[in-house]
């Protein structure tokens, strides 16, 4: 291996000003925490960017775990050099040589000569370091506009760093440094990539699951434990509130609205996850809703559903089409596990037309009717039983009765 180093580069938060040392400190302590496993590697931070000394350590698995960190946008490998001319060279030479130019590969050398005492000017230094190893590359073609490879030469008084590849990462915000919200998980394919979206943008997010004993299994529920250990895999830890939701669910069913069910245990959701969020002290509630999905996904369902709770609903995947959020459920690594067959709470009693246009006027009548609804709703809070994961935890549920009730 010819790196010594990764170089580390910011997402879109260098711009925001006072925020910005809170925000690199919240990314210097999630590479920390994953790189613990990689004892020889250690963090720098020089010239404002962030540094990993590789200390022996494969870069290209270290690549792929910053690859996934919130906040960092791209990474390069770096070669170190001693700042002298020949030594340059030879690196240069050295590094093009790892990257293995295909045949008609373009490339151009950028220098920068920071260090001033240095006795070849950056202009310089691109002919110095470009024609040996158009020499020896003699494949590699130039191209100064828009080379496939831009080998950059920084020379600095300390060491000249020598880097060209930009691997990019997720971006976005460093974890938790947005605040945080109350997620609502099912296990299907969107909550999740939701889920995701909205930790990359700086959100904290506890997730909320609704289930529905006798009437859904063991196993949907511990397929909702899997998805936010996924979850937790990219946060360090995640919690999860299992919130026990038949009582409340099957009051709906005694209402005669068939068609206005969805509605209804939408808005007791949403009504649940609301108390949950003031007690977590979160400020707002995600969805995995789409719009036009389905039946509680159109306009007017969303505009009476969301009546039920005062606190922002953020709805990440609001306006993605379906092939969207697969692809990225896929990178992310929840598609396998959402695609598993399973029962939700909410394709239970499920009325053969459920409405598109429900009247917010019928739902709130008829809410009001059910007297015993708010105790139901208390009760339900009361018995959440909250999980916190943590990242690499493995869970044993029994492998094979799930197979044989799943498929
Ligand atoms: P998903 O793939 O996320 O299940 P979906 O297309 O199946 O989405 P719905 O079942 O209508 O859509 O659910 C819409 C949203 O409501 C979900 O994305 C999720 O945020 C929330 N939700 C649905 N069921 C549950 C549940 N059992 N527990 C928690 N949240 C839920
Ligand atoms: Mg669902």
């Amino acid at each position: 291996m010819i790196y010594d180093m990764l170089l580390l580069r910011f997402g879109e938060f260098t711009l925001k000003g006072k925020n910005r040392t809170r925000f690199e400190k919240a990314v210097l302590t999630q590479v920390h925490q994953l790189l613990k496993p990689y004892p020889g590697a250690s963090i720098k931070r020089e010239y404002g960017r962030l540094y990993i000394d590789l200390g022996g350590e494969p870069y290209q698995e270290l690549i792929q775990i910053l690859k996934k960190v919130f906040g960092i946008a791209s990474v390069s490998p770096v070669k170190m050099t001693p700042p002298e001319l020949d030594a340059i060279i030879a690196a240069a030479v050295a590094f093009v040589g790892e990257y293995a130019p295909r045949e008609g590969t373009t490339f151009k050398v950028n220098a920068r000569r920071v260090w001033k005492e240095f006795p070849h000017s950056s202009q310089e230094m691109n002919h110095l370091v470009g024609s040996p190893i158009l020499r020896q590359f003699g494949t590699l073609k130039v191209n100064v506009r828009e080379p496939d490879l831009e080998l950059r030469v920084e020379i600095r008084q300390q060491a000249a760093y020598i880097f060209g590849e930009v691997i990019p990462a997720v971006g976005g915000f460093p974890l938790g440094t947005n605040g945080k919200a109350m997620m609502l998980l099912s296990g299907g394919i969107d909550s999740p990539v939701a889920a995701w979206t909205s930790m990359r943008r700086g959100l904290e997010v506890e997730c909320v699951h609704f289930y529905s004993f006798p009437f859904t299994s063991q196993r949907a529920k511990e397929k909702v434990i899997e998805l936010a250990q996924v979850l937790a895999d990219s946060a360090g830890t995640m919690k999860l509130h299992l919130v026990p939701f038949t009582e409340v669910q099957t009051s709906f069913t005694r209402t005669n609205q068939d068609s206005l069910i969805i509605t209804f245990m939408r808005r007791a959701m949403l009504r649940i996850a609301t108390m949950l969020a003031e007690r977590e002290k979160a400020l707002a509630i995600v969805t995995g809703d789409s719009l036009g999905q389905v039946a509680s996904q159109t306009l007017p369902s969303m505009n009476v559903i969301g009546k039920a709770t005062t606190l922002p609903l953020l709805r990440p995947l609001v306006m993605m089409d379906k092939n969207e959020i697969i692809e990225i459920a896929k990178t992310i690594g929840t598609y396998d596990l959402s695609i598993l067959p399973y029962e939700d709470c909410c394709t239970l009693f499920v009325p053969k037309s459920p409405t598109t246009n429900p009247n917010p006027w019928i739902v709130e009548k008829v809410e009001a009717s059910l007297r015993e609804l708010p105790e139901l709703i208390r009760q339900a809070v009361e018995n959440t039983e909250t999980m916190t994961l943590t990242a690499g935890e493995k869970h044993h549920f029994s492998e094979e009765v799930i197979n044989e009730e799943w498929f």
